[in-house]
């Protein structure tokens, strides 16, 4: 007897290997993994049962970029003004008050956001950890623990200081020594390679201006020797390319590169201004892009080459990107972006060969030849069916396998197949929003909404139910976040 069977489904859009569609299917789960998913008239027996009537049933998505204590920072109108740089060196002054309190509260809030968003497993990349705020990272954990979500959260790290050349102010960075001992003590603790597991850490400098090219060397260092992965920043506005070239004579890419980060152990976020010669480079060492669609334009950073990074084999990823440069936490809103600049920018250039060649809008130094990156080990490549970004088929690939990939659980992740994770999400395509929408549900589920999950299940927990969250005290920790949210803006 399964754990809990979702039945009567429109369609489930199971993303295995031959992206096979069941319409009217089911899906079982036991144990935390599925168990079975097959046409109606065969569903096994269940402990529970979910209705799925109406609803789209896929892979639960995988945000692969967040960073969960900026809810606290949300909107935040004096940071609205000007590109990364200017939105950061408002911001930082704000964070250095972040806390075990407003780290729990802020990731706790930001992961159910997450969950009503069709989200099931999400990363985050926690580089502030202020003088005197305590163990923050521990903090989310509790959260992510709290609420049974699916964690993988990174150490991060800020070692380069306003009076280093930096961009921090000197109150939230680190001494390289402690970035060290903090990030092999939090894997030590926390990290779970074993199937199934519910946290997995990751090592992450924030990104190039931030971090000394010792620390980004000494962690790619200390990531092989505990076998976990590696996160980053990268290529994401011109002004760090222009840092970049004044600081180090180097593209973004090709300072990754000589620190020891080009590898299938790493994934990094945005990738909007690579050259078309490091898109190939980055596809050959099997190195994962997090797209961050939201972030990307509303911090006017530009438009990523994602057609060309997945053409050269790159495993994309969605992410949300910080929830104060992308303002909401919904991984059901990053897909919609991603489809309706992929359509936009792809149309373009069908249209209009010129217009949308800009991912070669800096770099573009011969970088074949140099030495072979030392970061690689055995893991499954992803095969995308068609690796382009013109339907919601594609995105849903990205926001499941492209996710599962750039994490390295291609396999257990972000598919619906007997032996993956019981991670599963229904969309109910019902009402005004999804009227005489009938040819093909999936295209609906992107094209029409927007749209909330209706049920989303973790490891065969629905912390969603018809839309509701399956938490205590959610009114209580809206009230405990707004408290701390307030303390941190007016402590500017
Ligand atoms: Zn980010």
């Amino acid at each position: 007897m399964a754990d809990l069977l979702l039945k009567n489904s429109l369609l489930v859009a199971t993303m295995d290997a031959t992206r096979s569609e069941i319409a009217s299917g089911w899906v079982a789960i036991t144990d935390g993994f599925i168990s079975g998913v097959g046409k109606p008239g065969s569903e096994p027996q269940a402990q529970a049962v979910l209705d799925a009537t109406d609803c789209l049933i896929t892979p639960g998505l995988i945000n692969t970029h967040h960073h969960l204590y900026q809810n606290l920072t949300r909107a935040y109108r004096p940071a609205l003004e000007g590109g990364l740089f200017s939105w950061l060196t408002t911001l930082y002054p704000l964070w250095r008050n972040l806390n075990e309190e407003s780290s729990y509260l802020s990731a706790w809030i930001g992961l159910l956001e997450l969950a009503q968003s069709g989200c099931t497993t999400s990363s985050d990349h926690l580089y502030i950890h202020p003088q005197g705020g305590g163990d923050v990272l521990a903090a989310e954990i509790a959260a992510a623990k709290d609420l049974g979500f699916r964690f993988h959260p990174t150490r991060g790290s800020m070692s380069l200081s306003e009076k280093d050349g930096g961009l921090p102010p000197d109150s939230v960075v680190e001494n390289p020594d402690r970035i060290l001992e903090e990030s092999e003590r939090a894997v030590l603790r926390y990290h779970d390679p074993t199937p199934g597991s519910m946290l997995q850490i990751a090592l992450a400098p924030c990104s190039p201006f931030s971090v000394t090219s010792q620390v980004m060397e000494d962690t790619a260092h200390l990531a092989e020797r505990l076998d976990v992965r590696l996160h980053t920043h990268l290529a994401e506005t011109l002004d760090e390319a222009d840092y970049c070239r004044q600081t180090h004579n180097m593209t973004p890419v090709e300072l990754f590169q000589s620190v020891g980060w080009g590898g299938n152990r790493t994934w990094i976020a945005h990738c909007v201004h690579p050259s078309a010669k490091e898109i190939q480079q980055l596809g050959s060492w099997g190195t994962g892009v997090a797209h961050c669609p939201s972030s990307n334009m509303i911090l006017a950073s530009g438009l990523a080459p994602v057609r060309e990074l997945r053409q050269a084999g790159v495993p994309v990823g969605l992410g949300c990107d910080g929830s104060a440069s992308a303002d909401s936490g919904s991984l059901w809103t990053e897909a919609r972006m991603a489809y309706l600049q992929g359509r936009l920018r792809d149309g373009m250039a069908a249209g209009h060969a010129n217009t949308a060649s800009h991912a070669n809008t800096m770099g573009g130094d011969d970088i074949a030849g140099q030495a072979a990156p030392k970061l690689t080990s055995a893991q499954p490549k992803l095969t995308s069916t068609q690796p382009t970004l013109t339907s919601a088929r594609d995105v849903l690939e990205m926001a499941t396998l492209g996710g599962a990939s750039c994490l390295g659980r291609l396999g257990e992740l972000g598919e619906i197949s007997v032996g993956a994770v019981g991670d599963v999400v229904a969309w109910k395509l019902d009402g005004a929003a999804f009227a005489g929408a009938l040819s093909d549900p999936v295209e609906a589920w992107l094209r029409c909404g927007p749209l909330q999950a209706h049920h989303t299940v973790i490891a065969g927990r629905p912390l969603v139910r018809a839309k509701e969250p399956q938490v205590n005290g959610l009114e209580e920790k809206l009230r405990q976040h707004r408290a701390a949210a307030l303390r941190m803006q007016a402590e500017s």
